[in-house]
């Protein structure tokens, strides 16, 4: 296949890849003959995008819109879960989620699931599904997350244990001071299924203040107590946005040398960590869209370059040099974390592209344009003409 009509980060225009296999085989400046043609138009090509942090089952998308009903309170928000999703099937809302997030160009996902007791399996079972029907199209990573709780809500750790057996890729965590109020309890506990199942940990930290600092320092100490160093992710860590200088770089050294990373998705109520200055102090950093469209809040259509755009501008990222480094955020690190191939526009890479209307990667970050075509690994996974993967309603994708 033969991509013609490239613009190329490095600024060259009217190039041409061509792919063999799931490969880039040549980058050249004009056609070769006898290839599928499938034209740019002059579009910037860029390596495929990651959502290192969804929740493919909490989604709402594909359904009428529904005005927020949770209150403002975590606690608040899963039982409107509770009482709102059992009645929704997973596949259809996660379906809907996921075809927009692959019209905006990502094709490396990481999906927590709810794993508690009032939901069993059910929403893996649905998430699973979900990923088989588009493994032609992306590649979905599963969390099991224990979203109840772990020690506040029995039962819990044994459908953790069996999520993880039915094919969950990692485990989970939630807030173990705030909702568990048993920090020991749930981090040795996850931590000991972790290991005994092989898996990396992922665990959610809303956790303000001394508490949240307490609890990143807790999960790095059994991080490198397990020998997990590179496997163990914090989502939010919304303590390391308002602590003092001294506790910060404490934490990001702590975090650097225990291999422990940091996802983000720069939510509006909350500090947003340095993401860039714990980057430089060798915390791995990635992105992710977290909730969107979802009983935990109205807000979020699936594009990661509009993430990275938020983000970038709540860390007064202005520079060129500082818009690729949150551009790296939505491509490399959550990829690598996750065991995949990091795409490259590069003779050899991995063929996995999405292309943008923009002269440039800090553009498309700054502007987050508009998406055209989708590759996933060597094949069309999304045109914005035909439509690949629209069978669905046209409403679930506009
Ligand atoms: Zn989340």
């Amino acid at each position: 296949m033969l991509l013609t009509d490239c613009r190329l980060a490095d600024g060259r225009t009217g190039m041409h890849v061509l792919l063999r296999g799931e490969r880039v085989a040549a980058i050249l400046d004009a056609p070769v003959e006898d290839a599928e043609v499938v034209d740019v138009g002059g579009a910037l090509l860029l390596p495929a995008l990651t959502d290192f942090h969804l929740h493919l089952d909490k989604s709402l998308f594909g359904l009428p819109w529904m005005p927020h009903a949770a209150g403002p309170d975590r606690m608040s928000r899963i039982e409107t879960d509770a009482r709102v999703l059992p009645a929704l099937p997973v596949e259809p809302r996660a379906t809907a989620m996921l075809r927009r997030c692959i019209a905006a160009g990502s094709v490396h996902f990481r999906s927590h699931v709810d794993i508690t007791p009032a939901f069993g399996l059910r929403n893996l079972e649905g998430v699973l599904a979900v990923k088989a029907a588009h493994a032609d199209q992306c590649h979905i990573q599963t969390v099991a997350f224990p979203q109840a709780g772990v020690m506040r809500a029995p039962g819990t750790l044994e459908l953790l244990e069996e999520a993880l057996r039915q094919g969950a890729d990692v485990l989970g965590g939630l807030d173990p001071c705030e909702v568990d109020r048993d920090p020991k309890g749930q981090l040795d506990a996850l931590f000991a299924l972790a290991g005994r199942h092989g898996v990396g940990l992922d665990i959610h930290l809303h956790e303000a203040g001394k508490l949240g600092l307490f609890s990143i320092a807790e999960i790095c100490a059994r991080t490198r107590a397990a020998g997990m160093q590179g496997r163990v992710w914090i989502s939010h860590g919304f303590a390391l946005g308002a602590a003092p200088e001294g506790k910060l770089m404490a934490a990001a050294a702590d975090m650097a040398t225990s291999g422990v990373g940091l996802v983000s998705h720069g939510a509006g109520a909350a500090p947003l960590p340095p993401l860039l200055r714990l980057g430089d102090a060798g915390v791995p950093i990635a992105l992710g869209n977290d909730n969107m469209r979802d009983t935990w809040g109205p807000y979020g259509t699936g594009d990661m370059l509009e993430r990275a755009a938020i983000i970038g501008w709540r860390l007064d990222a202005r520079t060129d040099a500082a818009m690729e480094r949150v551009f790296g955020w939505v491509v490399e690190s959550g990829a690598r974390a996750m065991g995949v191939e990091v795409p490259a526009v590069a003779v050899g890479a991995v063929a996995s592209f999405v292309s943008v209307t923009a002269e440039s990667v800090p553009e498309a970050v700054a502007q987050h344009a508009k998406r055209g075509l989708l590759v996933f690994r060597g094949r069309v996974a999304w045109h914005p003409e035909n439509r690949c993967l629209d069978s669905a309603p046209a409403r679930h994708m506009s």
